[in-house]
């Protein structure tokens, strides 16, 4: 640390960047339950993918689980903010659990737009990364008639009932220029492809890939506070790298290391929609520690966007 401490820096802050409106209302669906029914609340996997809002509802009661079978009969189970297939629910009223579903609206959105293109007869192309637990409750929405695609190379392969009669769905959390790429190939091997109506990576997913756009050639190393499983934030990460910065994801600011820092003058600094404002705040503290620190902040547009929490999780 000695080396890289004293140096003058400055702080480019990305905004939007933090919590989005769908982690916000996942977060307090989880307290309300807890507040309503007092602990210990199951939680399906976890609520939001950040280490630090998980131990923090953990202390205060909540039980994350991988799946249903972990849970008593008759508790009380939230479903994560990447919500779930229909196989879930069901599995989750045999057992009788009272569920609170804090699915994100915009998640919820891309599941009805599934079961639509689906029900039409078309195969629904899924843009998106394997094994994340938004794709696997999107697929399961008609499974028969879904197939996941990851990247452009993978359309060459895709086998579809009828060319004439495919519809393309994303992940909520992908990024908007490698996913142009995947529908462009889409559509030049079928093109009567069909699409939803406005796109499905969301709003927050957008504006924080564009407020890191409008930083990232200032910076001299760009870091992304968020966890590793968190989609959008590791999508941060590579938008920078792709721009030619260096760029780190951190946890916290335990991850940040030394030589990340050396000769450096401008950090960007932004955070994934999962990762809590506190946690920017800590960072920049850290640095601050390093030696002195002029911070400015970059909007490049404000966010207005609040869900309402659904009617299970509304307080009394
Ligand atoms: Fe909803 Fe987007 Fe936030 Fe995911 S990142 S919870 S889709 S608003």
């Amino acid at each position: 640390w000695l080396a890289v401490a004293g140096a003058a820096r400055t702080v480019l802050l990305a905004a939007p960047r933090s919590f989005c409106a769908g982690v916000e209302r996942a977060i307090e669906v989880v307290e309300q339950v807890l507040q309503q029914r007092g602990g210990p609340v199951y939680v399906r996997k976890q609520i939001v993918h950040n280490t630090r809002v998980v131990a923090g509802l953990e202390a205060r009661g909540a039980v994350f689980v991988d799946e249903l079978d972990e849970v008593p009969e008759g508790a009380a189970v939230v479903f994560s903010a990447h919500g779930v297939s229909p196989q879930v629910h069901r599995q989750a009223a045999e057992r009788g659990l009272h569920v609170v579903d804090a699915a994100c609206p915009l998640v919820t959105k891309v599941h009805t737009e599934a079961r639509r293109f689906a029900s039409r007869g078309d195969t629904v192309v899924l843009i998106g990364h394997g094994g994340h637990e938004e794709v696997e409750g999107t697929l399961g929405q008609a499974p028969a008639r879904t197939v996941l695609v990851e990247a452009p190379e993978d359309v060459a392969a895709l086998e579809v009932a009828d060319p004439e009669r495919v519809a393309y769905l994303t992940q909520t959390t992908l990024a908007v220029d490698e996913t142009a790429e995947v529908v462009d190939a889409l559509r030049a091997r079928f093109p009567s492809l069909r699409g939803p109506a406005s796109d499905d990576i969301c709003y927050a997913t957008t504006n924080r890939q564009d407020a890191l756009a409008a930083i990232a050639g200032e910076s001299d190393v760009v870091l992304v506070v968020g966890s590793a499983n968190s989609s959008n934030s590791v999508r941060l990460v590579e938008l920078a790298q792709r721009r030619g910065v260096p760029a780190h994801l951190v946890d916290d600011t335990g991850e940040i290391r030394p030589e990340w820092l050396a000769g450096v003058r401008t950090v960007g600094l932004t955070a994934g929609a999962s990762a809590p404002p506190g946690l920017v705040e800590e960072v920049v503290a850290a640095l601050g520690g390093l030696g002195p620190v002029t911070v400015h902040e970059r909007e490049v547009t404000r966010e207005t966007v609040h869900f309402a929490l659904p009617s299970a999780a509304r307080r009394s």
